[in-house]
């Protein structure tokens, strides 16, 4: 741990986060508040993770503000400083790209993220996959449930070695979801197969 953990800036992130998530709404069957997701990416973080940095805390908060709500650079710098705005740009996606790229892109891009922004990532994937698997958006196929933990445990391979309980609590998600959706984990280096693999183009 390299600070102590600072209650008030995490608190700070957690009410600046609700205010830009404001009225958006998870695609799962209660319609969720948007809210929920970082806040429980940030709980898995301290909770299985035992991680009680503030700044990787206040980024997994934070995580989806840039991308997804009309929060500015400029404002997380000025709240919450330049080292978590950094965490935070690691792990938001090129909006210009489509949505396939941004899927490549991540799994391209997860070996060279700094150790904050795998420890994101990574809850960021367990708590995703995990509502794929248990709390899904009601209109996912079968096969699109698969296809989304099938790439994020693509992307999770590409961060192994950062936190072991945060991938020990993944592979348990992948574990009950091969069982649960009655399909396979494939491997990783067969990724290119598939439409997210870095090479898929050329192969195809
Ligand atoms: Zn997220």
């Amino acid at each position: 741990m390299d600070e102590e953990l600072d209650f008030l800036t995490i608190l700070d992130a957690a009410v600046f986060a609700a205010e830009k998530h404001q009225g958006q709404v998870r695609k799962n069957k209660h319609h969720s508040p948007y809210i929920t997701h970082p806040l429980l990416v940030a709980r898995a973080i301290y909770e299985i993770g035992d991680i009680d940095d503030t700044c990787i805390l206040s980024a997994a908060i934070l995580h989806d503000t840039l991308e997804d709500t009309r929060t500015t650079e400029q404002e997380i710098a000025d709240r919450f400083g330049e080292k978590v705005l950094s965490i935070v740009l690691e792990v938001t996606d090129d909006k210009s790209e489509d949505k396939m790229t941004r899927k490549r892109n991540q799994i391209i891009h997860a070996p060279y993220l700094s150790y904050k922004a795998k420890i994101v990532k990574l809850a960021d994937k367990l708590i995703n996959c995990r509502d794929i698997l248990k709390d899904p958006p009601e209109d996912w196929s079968l096969e699109r449930r698969r296809d989304y933990i099938q790439w994020g445990a693509d992307v999770v391979e590409n961060i192994r070695g950062t936190n072991s309980p945060l991938e020990s609590a993944f592979d348990q998600v992948l574990s009950e979801a091969q069982g649960r959706l009655n399909f396979k984990i494939l491997p990783y280096e067969s990724v290119n197969e598939r439409p997210w693999g870095p090479n898929f183009r050329k192969i195809s």
